[in-house]
């Protein structure tokens, strides 16, 4: 999974301050952390919106999230303006795939409030343009507030930003294996013909390329088909890329 973390805030903009804290640093720090712990995991290709102290504008990070092609945009970011502990934001319109965005939310937000030493203020929409602008799933968190003495000292503390950092990363890697069950479960099919040599010469061509594959017989709607069914234990993403290089139709149920 392609993951993009965008710092909040940088150079000269310090996001909220408290107490000589800036916000800009706090969401540096566990950035930098998430980035370096997922460099570990084989399964995750990760790029950030910056990995230094400096100004980064909205539209650039969105521009780079879009660049890297992210499947999921996760902006760290503090919360300020009374209040303690942790919320997470996705857009608060209607938007393509939102349900799936909202399922990301619900996983990641979970995940992250099991693991971290916060208030759970729940799961928030709003119209932040990060979230707004990306096409990808894009969600936004705010770990305590800089405002709130308790939230603040918690913070200040070195080993707190790595638990931080730590249980975003639990999140991603739970929506990773949630992303592997459903393709797990999904069919890829390159066909789906009335009559069955049709779909044997289909079968035959695939093979020939070195994509194997079944042939089941369906009914739909009372109409006999022979769907030519790739061998699931193929990588898909690679099946799909080779499919389309060799202008093939195909589809997933
Ligand atoms: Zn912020």
């Amino acid at each position: 999974m392609r993951i993009f973390i965008d710092a909040g805030h940088g150079g000269g903009d310090p996001g909220a301050v408290s107490n000589l804290v800036k916000e800009k640093d706090l969401t540096l720090a566990i950035s930098n952390r998430i980035i370096s712990m997922c460099m570990g995991n084989p399964n995750l290709i990760v790029s950030r919106s910056r990995g230094v102290d400096q100004s980064v504008s909205l539209s650039e990070r969105v521009q780079k999230a879009e660049r890297f092609k992210a499947e999921l945009l996760l902006s760290i970011h503090i919360n300020a303006g009374g209040g303690s502990g942790f919320e997470s934001y996705i857009l608060n319109k209607m938007f393509k795939n939102k349900q799936h965005t909202e399922a990301m939310q619900t996983r990641l937000h979970r995940t992250i409030i099991d693991n971290i030493d916060f208030k759970d203020r729940g799961q928030k929409q709003a119209n932040f343009y990060m979230l707004r602008q990306s096409s990808m799933p894009a969600i936004l968190t705010e770990t305590g507030f800089i405002d709130h003495e308790q939230d603040r000292k918690k913070l200040m503390q070195d080993h707190n930003l790595t638990i931080i950092a730590r249980a975003h990363v639990k999140a991603i890697e739970a929506l990773v294996r949630e992303q592997e069950d459903t393709r797990e479960k999904e069919q890829l099919i390159s066909g789906s013909f009335r009559l069955k040599h049709h779909a044997v010469n289909r079968q035959v061509y695939l093979s020939s390329v070195g994509i194997n594959s079944e042939i089941r017989h369906q009914f739909i709607d009372q109409d006999s088909y022979y769907r030519v069914v790739i061998d699931q234990t193929l990588d898909k993403t690679w099946v799909i890329r080779k499919l389309k290089a060799l202008n093939q139709p195909y589809f997933i149920i």
